[in-house]
């Protein structure tokens, strides 16, 4: 582990995503935060590199093999789940991507992971976890073929009452966040994206229990009556997003729900194509793009705020992917920086501020030249903070 915790970072230039302007900014970190000054400190001179706030993937599966049409995945025990997430997330980290949020997670190594890094040992970035998602039986992540539909991750809960049981399971097991699959997805041939899995009650008696312990959720959401419904209830995020249409985003920016649109997974045709998604799968994400586009756009205009995740491994090189989407699908590069880094931060209860001032949580990257002028440059950050400990450079 990294002995200093204590930086002083000269001669950066600062990039405010809210503005898309740099300006030159000294930069002194202590104990896991930006301080005004701190003894003792390490001088770094990084004078002509730009720094941001790290990237964030807010839609993760770090130990998840997808696509994984041979159901490889249901045979591995956990240790192996867990060294492949852990390899996952440190490789992100080095791709600056500081922040990961975990939307459901085989045996909670999301969590575990979490509290290593947090604790430092090892250094790696900032993890914030759901633990295993909840979803139906034959809901949205049903083992396909169906031969090994014995074999999930999730919880699965059927009725009020077991749904008030996975929640209370999660809180047990120290997550940050719920995941529902509150629709079906692009991948099952059984589900249509918007189709809702859940009954009124058992999803009524999910978002209250998850009210009563202070959780956060997430809601895999393809369609607009899951969403609306959703929001309605005080749902934090809606992931994917696909078919959103004006009434959806109007719910969803009166109640503060946020959007992950992970626009990658109708958009990347390339990665659809050299990944062989089935063919009904892939021809159900390219007919789905449009729609997709078009539901960003009406949760923009509805005032929706955005957060970046991409849903694919690995981590790094896909969250990076990510952001050439988003612009496919519409949104300035500005816009991209802000939801990626400042955007990852608020939804996941860091706050809101978009320059480092004393206080904020110390996740930084150092990168040569301007990321308003070319994306690139932030694949390979020249220095990498996450809790404060520098992990690269
Ligand atoms: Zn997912």
């Amino acid at each position: 582990m990294e002995q200093s915790q204590r930086w002083h970072l000269r001669g950066a230039r600062w990039l405010d995503v809210t503005t898309g302007e740099t300006s030159q900014r000294d930069l002194t970190l202590a104990e896991g935060v930006i301080v005004d000054h701190a003894s003792d400190a390490v001088e770094l001179d990084v004078s002509g590199l730009t720094a941001l706030f790290g990237l964030w993937d807010c839609h993760a599966h770090p130990g998840g093999l997808m696509y994984d049409p041979d159901a490889t995945g249901y045979f591995e025990a956990a240790p192996d789940r867990t060294i492949r997430a852990g390899e996952n997330l440190q490789e992100a980290a080095r791709m600056g991507v500081t922040g990961i949020r975990a939307v459901s997670e085989a045996d909670e190594i999301d969590l575990a992971w979490s509290r290593a890094y947090a604790a430092g040992t090892p250094a790696g970035p900032r993890v914030r976890g759901a633990g295993r998602g909840i979803r139906t039986t034959a809901g949205h992540g049903t083992a396909s073929p169906r031969v090994f539909t014995q074999l999930h991750s999730e919880l699965v809960v059927d009725g009020p009452a077991e749904a008030a049981r996975a929640v209370r399971i999660l809180v047990e097991r120290g997550a940050h966040w719920m995941k529902l699959m509150l629709t079906g997805g692009l991948y099952s041939p059984h589900e249509t994206v918007d189709g809702v899995q859940f009954t009124d009650e058992e999803l009524r008696t999910l978002m209250e229990v998850a009210q009563l312990r202070g959780l956060p959720v997430a809601a895999h959401c393809g369609g607009s009556e899951g969403a609306v419904r959703f929001a309605e209830l005080g749902g934090r995020s809606v992931e994917h997003g696909y078919t959103l249409d004006e009434r959806a985003a109007a719910a969803m920016a009166a109640n503060g729900t946020w959007l992950v649109p992970t626009v990658s997974v109708t958009h990347d045709r390339e990665f659809i194509e050299a990944e062989g998604w089935p063919e009904h799968a892939a021809r159900r994400a390219v007919e789905t793009a449009p729609l997709h586009a078009a539901a960003l756009h009406a949760c923009r205009e509805a005032g929706v705020r955005i957060a970046v995740g991409a849903d694919l491994n690995p981590i790094g090189p896909r969250l990076h992917r990510e952001l050439e989407m988003l612009e496919r699908a519409g949104m300035d590069r500005r816009n991209v920086l802000e939801a990626a880094t400042v955007g990852g931060r608020a939804l996941n209860g860091f706050g809101d501020a978009s320059t480092p001032e004393p206080g904020v949580i110390a996740d930084l990257i150092l990168v040569e030249g301007d990321p308003m002028a070319e994306l690139h440059g932030l694949r390979a950050p020249r220095m990498v903070f996450a809790h404060g400990r520098r992990l690269v450079g």
